[in-house]
Protein backbone atom coordinates (compact mmCIF):
# COMPACT_ATOMS: atom_id res chain seq x y z
CA UNK A 1 0.00 0.00 0.00
CA UNK A 2 1.35 3.42 -1.09
CA UNK A 3 0.42 6.59 0.95
CA UNK A 4 0.37 9.38 -1.24
CA UNK A 5 1.97 13.11 -0.68
CA UNK A 6 -1.57 14.75 0.56
CA UNK A 7 -2.41 12.05 2.55
CA UNK A 8 1.08 12.00 4.55
CA UNK A 9 0.63 15.84 4.95
CA UNK A 10 -2.55 15.15 6.42
CA UNK A 11 -1.75 12.70 8.67
CA UNK A 12 1.57 14.09 9.63
CA UNK A 13 -0.22 17.29 10.87
CA UNK A 14 -3.26 15.14 12.58
CA UNK A 15 -0.77 13.75 15.01
CA UNK A 16 1.58 16.80 15.43
CA UNK A 17 4.86 16.05 13.57
CA UNK A 18 6.95 17.99 12.42
CA UNK A 19 7.34 17.84 8.08
CA UNK A 20 11.14 19.24 8.13
CA UNK A 21 14.26 18.19 9.31
CA UNK A 22 13.42 14.70 10.20
CA UNK A 23 13.91 11.96 7.29
CA UNK A 24 10.51 11.87 6.37
CA UNK A 25 10.52 15.84 6.03
CA UNK A 26 12.39 15.49 2.83
CA UNK A 27 9.71 13.78 1.37
CA UNK A 28 6.81 16.99 2.38
CA UNK A 29 9.58 19.62 2.66
CA UNK A 30 8.26 21.55 -0.26
CA UNK A 31 5.08 21.65 1.52
CA UNK A 32 3.10 23.79 4.11
CA UNK A 33 2.09 21.54 6.76
CA UNK A 34 -1.30 22.32 7.23
CA UNK A 35 -3.07 23.33 10.76
CA UNK A 36 -5.16 20.52 12.94
CA UNK A 37 -8.58 20.50 11.27
CA UNK A 38 -11.08 20.72 13.78
CA UNK A 39 -14.45 20.33 13.96
CA UNK A 40 -15.30 23.85 15.20
CA UNK A 41 -14.10 25.98 18.57
CA UNK A 42 -13.56 23.87 21.69
CA UNK A 43 -13.49 25.19 25.26
CA UNK A 44 -11.72 23.90 28.35
CA UNK A 45 -14.86 24.45 31.13
CA UNK A 46 -13.20 22.81 34.29
CA UNK A 47 -16.40 21.06 36.97
CA UNK A 48 -15.47 19.49 40.09
CA UNK A 49 -17.63 16.83 41.91
CA UNK A 50 -18.84 18.66 44.80
CA UNK A 51 -17.57 16.81 47.92
CA UNK A 52 -13.95 17.37 46.84
CA UNK A 53 -14.10 20.85 47.21
CA UNK A 54 -13.82 22.11 50.96
CA UNK A 55 -16.86 23.92 52.94
CA UNK A 56 -19.10 23.40 55.44
CA UNK A 57 -22.41 24.04 53.07
CA UNK A 58 -23.30 23.57 49.65
CA UNK A 59 -23.55 27.21 49.17
CA UNK A 60 -20.45 27.43 50.78
CA UNK A 61 -18.94 25.00 48.59
CA UNK A 62 -20.44 26.76 45.36
CA UNK A 63 -19.35 30.59 46.15
CA UNK A 64 -15.37 28.83 46.52
CA UNK A 65 -15.90 27.28 43.23
CA UNK A 66 -17.08 30.73 41.61
CA UNK A 67 -13.92 32.52 43.26
CA UNK A 68 -11.81 29.84 41.81
CA UNK A 69 -12.67 30.05 38.42
CA UNK A 70 -14.75 26.80 37.93
CA UNK A 71 -17.41 26.90 35.16
CA UNK A 72 -19.39 23.85 36.50
CA UNK A 73 -20.42 21.47 39.08
CA UNK A 74 -21.05 17.61 39.10
CA UNK A 75 -23.70 16.34 41.47
CA UNK A 76 -24.51 12.97 42.84
CA UNK A 77 -27.65 10.93 42.53
CA UNK A 78 -28.78 12.40 45.72
CA UNK A 79 -30.79 15.37 43.63
CA UNK A 80 -33.50 12.98 43.59
CA UNK A 81 -36.24 14.21 45.77
CA UNK A 82 -33.83 17.70 46.59
CA UNK A 83 -34.29 19.32 43.47
CA UNK A 84 -34.82 22.38 45.39
CA UNK A 85 -32.62 22.47 47.94
CA UNK A 86 -29.85 22.49 44.76
CA UNK A 87 -31.53 24.70 42.57
CA UNK A 88 -31.99 27.37 45.50
CA UNK A 89 -28.30 26.77 46.37
CA UNK A 90 -27.38 27.42 42.73
CA UNK A 91 -29.51 30.19 42.19
CA UNK A 92 -26.96 32.80 43.98
CA UNK A 93 -23.91 31.16 42.28
CA UNK A 94 -22.02 31.41 38.46
CA UNK A 95 -21.26 27.66 38.49
CA UNK A 96 -23.55 25.46 36.22
CA UNK A 97 -24.44 22.24 36.66
CA UNK A 98 -22.52 19.80 34.84
CA UNK A 99 -22.86 15.78 34.65
CA UNK A 100 -24.90 13.70 37.38
CA UNK A 101 -22.37 11.22 38.85
CA UNK A 102 -25.34 8.09 39.11
CA UNK A 103 -23.41 5.13 38.73
CA UNK A 104 -25.09 1.59 37.85
CA UNK A 105 -28.05 1.54 40.61
CA UNK A 106 -26.57 -2.15 41.47
CA UNK A 107 -26.29 -3.41 37.95
CA UNK A 108 -30.37 -3.25 37.79
CA UNK A 109 -30.40 -2.25 34.03
CA UNK A 110 -28.52 -5.45 32.54
CA UNK A 111 -29.54 -7.97 35.11
CA UNK A 112 -30.02 -11.28 34.36
CA UNK A 113 -33.80 -10.52 36.16
CA UNK A 114 -36.35 -8.97 34.08
CA UNK A 115 -38.16 -7.43 36.86
CA UNK A 116 -34.89 -6.05 38.47
CA UNK A 117 -34.14 -4.61 34.78
CA UNK A 118 -37.87 -2.20 34.98
CA UNK A 119 -37.09 -1.13 38.31
CA UNK A 120 -33.39 -0.30 36.78
CA UNK A 121 -34.99 1.81 33.87
CA UNK A 122 -37.69 3.20 36.21
CA UNK A 123 -34.15 4.60 38.23
CA UNK A 124 -32.89 5.80 35.44
CA UNK A 125 -36.19 7.55 34.58
CA UNK A 126 -36.58 9.48 37.59
CA UNK A 127 -32.70 10.78 37.91
CA UNK A 128 -33.01 11.88 34.07
CA UNK A 129 -35.90 14.08 35.54
CA UNK A 130 -34.31 15.72 38.77
CA UNK A 131 -31.07 16.00 36.05
CA UNK A 132 -33.36 17.83 33.43
CA UNK A 133 -34.79 20.11 36.32
CA UNK A 134 -31.55 21.14 37.43
CA UNK A 135 -30.25 21.66 33.82
CA UNK A 136 -27.50 19.03 33.87
CA UNK A 137 -25.85 17.73 30.58
CA UNK A 138 -26.56 14.28 31.54
CA UNK A 139 -26.07 11.26 33.83
CA UNK A 140 -23.19 9.33 34.25
CA UNK A 141 -24.41 5.59 33.94
CA UNK A 142 -22.31 2.56 34.29
CA UNK A 143 -23.99 -0.77 32.92
CA UNK A 144 -22.89 -3.22 35.65
CA UNK A 145 -19.92 -2.95 37.80
CA UNK A 146 -17.95 -6.58 37.92
CA UNK A 147 -20.01 -8.64 39.99
CA UNK A 148 -23.48 -7.17 39.58
CA UNK A 149 -25.20 -9.16 36.68
CA UNK A 150 -25.12 -12.69 34.91
CA UNK A 151 -25.17 -11.90 31.79
CA UNK A 152 -22.24 -12.22 29.36
CA UNK A 153 -20.46 -9.29 27.91
CA UNK A 154 -22.88 -9.95 24.06
CA UNK A 155 -26.07 -10.47 26.17
CA UNK A 156 -25.20 -6.90 28.17
CA UNK A 157 -24.98 -5.10 24.83
CA UNK A 158 -28.24 -6.36 23.62
CA UNK A 159 -30.65 -5.48 26.50
CA UNK A 160 -28.63 -1.91 26.17
CA UNK A 161 -29.56 -1.53 22.52
CA UNK A 162 -33.14 -3.01 23.34
CA UNK A 163 -34.00 -0.23 26.32
CA UNK A 164 -31.49 2.79 25.65
CA UNK A 165 -33.76 3.99 22.67
CA UNK A 166 -36.60 4.53 24.49
CA UNK A 167 -34.74 5.68 27.80
CA UNK A 168 -32.82 8.22 25.23
CA UNK A 169 -36.18 9.96 24.37
CA UNK A 170 -37.19 10.09 27.95
CA UNK A 171 -33.67 11.85 28.51
CA UNK A 172 -34.14 14.06 25.40
CA UNK A 173 -38.25 14.97 26.93
CA UNK A 174 -36.80 16.28 30.13
CA UNK A 175 -33.41 18.22 28.19
CA UNK A 176 -30.95 15.95 29.35
CA UNK A 177 -28.87 12.92 28.20
CA UNK A 178 -27.42 9.82 29.38
CA UNK A 179 -24.17 9.59 29.38
CA UNK A 180 -22.27 6.14 29.47
CA UNK A 181 -19.25 5.70 31.07
CA UNK A 182 -16.14 3.19 30.08
CA UNK A 183 -14.34 2.02 33.01
CA UNK A 184 -11.19 0.09 33.49
CA UNK A 185 -11.03 -3.84 33.84
CA UNK A 186 -10.77 -4.22 37.54
CA UNK A 187 -14.43 -2.47 37.78
CA UNK A 188 -15.97 -3.62 34.76
CA UNK A 189 -15.60 -6.35 32.36
CA UNK A 190 -18.27 -4.58 30.06
CA UNK A 191 -17.33 -0.89 28.23
CA UNK A 192 -13.87 -0.27 28.84
CA UNK A 193 -12.97 1.71 26.26
CA UNK A 194 -14.74 4.90 24.57
CA UNK A 195 -15.02 3.53 21.04
CA UNK A 196 -16.81 0.98 22.49
CA UNK A 197 -19.31 2.95 24.47
CA UNK A 198 -19.80 5.57 21.44
CA UNK A 199 -20.62 2.06 19.17
CA UNK A 200 -23.55 1.92 20.97
CA UNK A 201 -24.48 5.36 20.62
CA UNK A 202 -24.37 4.86 17.14
CA UNK A 203 -26.34 2.04 17.17
CA UNK A 204 -29.07 3.34 19.53
CA UNK A 205 -29.43 6.39 17.79
CA UNK A 206 -30.77 8.76 19.44
CA UNK A 207 -29.39 11.81 20.81
CA UNK A 208 -30.24 11.58 24.14
CA UNK A 209 -27.56 8.82 24.90
CA UNK A 210 -24.14 10.14 25.06
CA UNK A 211 -20.81 8.64 25.95
CA UNK A 212 -17.86 10.10 28.36
CA UNK A 213 -14.05 9.42 28.94
CA UNK A 214 -12.46 9.74 32.35
CA UNK A 215 -8.56 10.33 32.23
CA UNK A 216 -7.95 7.75 34.76
CA UNK A 217 -9.58 4.82 33.21
CA UNK A 218 -7.95 5.83 29.90
CA UNK A 219 -4.97 5.46 31.39
CA UNK A 220 -5.13 2.13 31.70
CA UNK A 221 -7.22 0.59 28.92
CA UNK A 222 -6.40 3.35 26.20
CA UNK A 223 -3.31 3.32 24.11
CA UNK A 224 -3.61 7.06 22.46
CA UNK A 225 -5.88 9.61 24.60
CA UNK A 226 -5.83 11.61 21.22
CA UNK A 227 -7.10 8.42 19.35
CA UNK A 228 -9.91 7.51 21.95
CA UNK A 229 -11.48 10.69 21.98
CA UNK A 230 -11.49 10.93 18.31
CA UNK A 231 -13.08 8.37 18.02
CA UNK A 232 -15.74 9.25 20.35
CA UNK A 233 -16.23 12.28 18.67
CA UNK A 234 -19.79 13.83 18.53
CA UNK A 235 -21.16 11.23 21.04
CA UNK A 236 -18.56 12.43 23.86
CA UNK A 237 -20.09 14.83 26.60
CA UNK A 238 -18.57 14.54 29.80
CA UNK A 239 -14.68 14.13 30.29
CA UNK A 240 -13.62 13.03 34.01
CA UNK A 241 -10.63 14.27 35.23
CA UNK A 242 -7.80 12.40 37.65
CA UNK A 243 -4.25 10.76 37.59
CA UNK A 244 -3.84 7.44 36.48
CA UNK A 245 -1.45 6.68 39.19
CA UNK A 246 -3.02 7.16 42.79
CA UNK A 247 -6.34 8.83 41.16
CA UNK A 248 -5.29 12.36 42.75
CA UNK A 249 -5.96 15.96 41.51
CA UNK A 250 -4.37 16.19 38.23
CA UNK A 251 -0.60 16.92 38.54
CA UNK A 252 0.19 15.42 42.00
CA UNK A 253 1.76 12.88 40.73
CA UNK A 254 4.47 15.42 39.55
CA UNK A 255 3.19 15.55 36.32
CA UNK A 256 3.70 12.34 35.28
CA UNK A 257 0.07 12.13 33.57
CA UNK A 258 -0.21 14.68 30.60
CA UNK A 259 -3.65 15.67 29.71
CA UNK A 260 -2.19 17.06 26.49
CA UNK A 261 -2.85 14.31 23.54
CA UNK A 262 -6.31 14.05 24.87
CA UNK A 263 -6.72 17.74 25.00
CA UNK A 264 -5.69 17.80 21.29
CA UNK A 265 -8.14 15.13 20.54
CA UNK A 266 -10.37 17.09 22.60
CA UNK A 267 -9.86 20.08 20.14
CA UNK A 268 -9.95 18.37 16.99
CA UNK A 269 -13.49 17.31 18.09
CA UNK A 270 -14.76 20.47 18.90
CA UNK A 271 -15.48 19.74 22.34
CA UNK A 272 -17.73 21.89 24.18
CA UNK A 273 -18.91 20.13 27.45
CA UNK A 274 -17.11 19.84 30.83
CA UNK A 275 -14.22 18.21 32.48
CA UNK A 276 -14.62 17.42 36.01
CA UNK A 277 -12.54 16.10 38.64
CA UNK A 278 -13.45 13.08 40.20
CA UNK A 279 -10.28 12.11 42.18
CA UNK A 280 -8.23 12.26 45.41
CA UNK A 281 -6.76 15.70 47.28
CA UNK A 282 -3.65 14.82 48.69
CA UNK A 283 -2.87 18.42 50.77
CA UNK A 284 -4.30 21.60 51.60
CA UNK A 285 -7.79 21.58 49.00
CA UNK A 286 -7.98 25.26 48.67
CA UNK A 287 -4.30 25.67 47.66
CA UNK A 288 -4.71 22.41 45.50
CA UNK A 289 -7.35 22.46 43.74
CA UNK A 290 -5.99 25.65 42.30
CA UNK A 291 -2.78 24.33 41.13
CA UNK A 292 -4.23 22.00 39.49
CA UNK A 293 -6.45 24.13 37.62
CA UNK A 294 -3.73 26.02 36.46
CA UNK A 295 -1.51 22.73 35.75
CA UNK A 296 -4.45 21.87 32.92
CA UNK A 297 -5.06 25.34 31.89
CA UNK A 298 -1.12 24.84 30.71
CA UNK A 299 -1.80 21.72 29.11
CA UNK A 300 -4.92 22.83 27.52
CA UNK A 301 -2.49 25.68 26.11
CA UNK A 302 -0.14 23.12 24.77
CA UNK A 303 -2.59 20.80 23.20
MG1 LIG B 1 -15.30 8.48 36.32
Amino acid sequence: MTINRREFVATAAAFGLAASGTALGAVVSDRKVQPIETKGPAALKLSSQLGIVPGKSTEEKLALMDTMGFDGVELGGDIVGNEKKYRDALANAKVKVSAICWGSHGGDLVSADAEKRKGGVAALKRVLESAGELKSTGVVFVPAFNGQTTLTNQDIRKVLLDSLPEIGEHALGCGTRVILEPLNRGEAFFLRQLADAASICRDVKSDGIAMMGDFYHMGIEETSDLGAFISAGSYLHHVHLATTEGRTLPGQDGGKRSYVDGFRGLKIIGYQDYCSFECGVRGDRAVEIPKALQFLKDHWAQA
